[in-house]
């Protein structure tokens, strides 16, 4: 038999990304997810990871894991309805909720996943969604998963977020990111939540980026905007950035759980998160909640603080944000590609971020700072900046 031949049209598509220097592959590391990492045969200072506090290569979780699969085992076996949902799954799900202010919390073994229950599941022909337009790609997938009608407003402009709303006849579900991706800004959540409240839809905040990494005891985008569980009727979070794990959980009232446990695909057939992750995972989240999470949090604080202020020398604008997320605004993709190249001969990882994840023309180098980084290891980066920008201006 001849091998499979590669379709003309997939050839083609794949050309396509090549020549619009869009073409996106894997690279192996061979470390730890820490803030030194080793790809090939060259160890890099990485400034990309979500690790924002430094804690997938913690000494306490690693034990965490590694007694909890002793106890618990490594797999679930079955899904949370079946017979996967584990002491150590309920009781994770009850710390979640004590931390939050909410009745319940159910988890998910990815925020994607999530993010795809909770809105395929809430959204429907009768009920629109209404998104910011640079919502995460997992939140618009539950939008088209659901087939409701579906729009998305300016980025965090409630003035358009209205206008949309109010075209919209029936009430609905509304979406946006608590602090966004490829951006770092924080939604105007306070604004959105008295909006939702006002015409009674639902409201989605995705912290993937705040939880943990600001606010009192790690609360997130919702404490820095001075808003409870009351406030927000769906608060999705993930476990593989500050958390370190891996995991996520959507946190709401009793009758919303009950509505999900019935009706969310993506939370019905799958199998539960491995306990010995949720073991972790808790671990995780009293480590947060403790001083040394709050240490972790100044220290974080610190380096953005540092980086803001050493990019005032550089050419191209960071945009604006206060979170572990500093994007610089470079705009064409090569010409972000050719600094994060020049920032990899130095030994620096940071990876350029081109469409189609952002808009056109806003090609970005999306700098992540960690609690686990030096005040030196950053004060190397800005060097490092300063002598590529110092060397294209010669
Ligand atoms: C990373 C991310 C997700 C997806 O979470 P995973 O656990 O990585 O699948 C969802 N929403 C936002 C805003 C994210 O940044």
């Amino acid at each position: 038999m001849p091998p499979f031949k590669t379709p003309a049209w997939m050839l083609k598509a794949l050309d396509e990304r090549r020549e619009q220097h869009l073409f996106r592959s894997t690279q192996v590391v061979s470390s730890p997810q820490t803030t030194w990492m080793r790809q090939g045969d060259r160890r890099y200072l990485s400034f990309c990871s979500n690790d924002y506090l430094g804690l997938a290569n913690h000494p306490h979780l690693k034990q965490t894991l590694s007694d909890a699969a002793h106890q618990y085992g490594v797999g679930s076996g079955a899904s949370h309805l079946v017979c996967g949902h584990l002491d150590i799954h309920e009781r994770l799900e009850q710390a979640l909720s004590g931390w939050l202010g909410y009745e319940r919390v159910l988890l998910f073994s990815t925020g994607y996943m999530a993010n795809l229950a909770v809105i395929s599941a809430l959204a429907s022909k009768q009920r629109p969604v209404l998104m910011d337009k640079l919502n995460h790609a997992s939140l618009i997938d539950g939008a088209r998963l659901s087939g409701a009608t579906f729009k998305r407003y300016l980025h965090n402009d409630v003035d358009s977020a209205q206008k949309h709303l109010q075209s919209l006849d029936q009430p609905g579900v509304l979406a946006t990111d608590g602090i966004f991706s490829m951006d770092g800004d924080r939604a105007p959540l306070a604004p959105l939540v008295s909006l939702a409240r006002e015409h009674e839809w639902l409201l989605v905040v995705d912290d993937a980026h705040g939880l943990g990494c600001m606010g009192h005891e790690g609360r997130g985008a919702i404490d820095l905007e001075g808003l409870s569980a009351q406030d927000v009727s769906f608060l999705m979070g993930t476990f593989g950035k500050a958390f370190g794990v891996a995991g996520a959980f959507v946190a709401c009232s009793q009758d919303m759980a009950d509505y999900l446990t019935q009706f969310a695909r993506p939370y019905i057939y799958t199998t539960a998160m491995s306990p010995a992750i949720a073991a972790t995972v808790l671990a995780s989240l009293e480590l947060i909640r403790s001083d040394e999470g709050q240490q972790r949090r100044e220290q974080l604080a610190n380096h953005i603080q540092l980086l803001r202020q050493r990019s005032a020398a550089w050419p191209y604008p960071m945009m604006p944000s206060d979170s572990a997320i500093q994007p610089m605004l470079i705009g064409q993709s090569d010409d972000a590609l050719h600094i994060s190249a020049a920032l990899a001969e130095a030994g620096i990882l940071c990876k350029a971020i081109r469409p189609p994840t952002v808009p056109p023309n806003t090609a970005r180098l999306r700098i992540t700072l960690s609690a686990e980084h030096t005040h030196g290891e950053v004060v190397h980066l800005c060097d490092t900046l300063d002598a590529i920008f110092n060397d294209v201006s010669e």
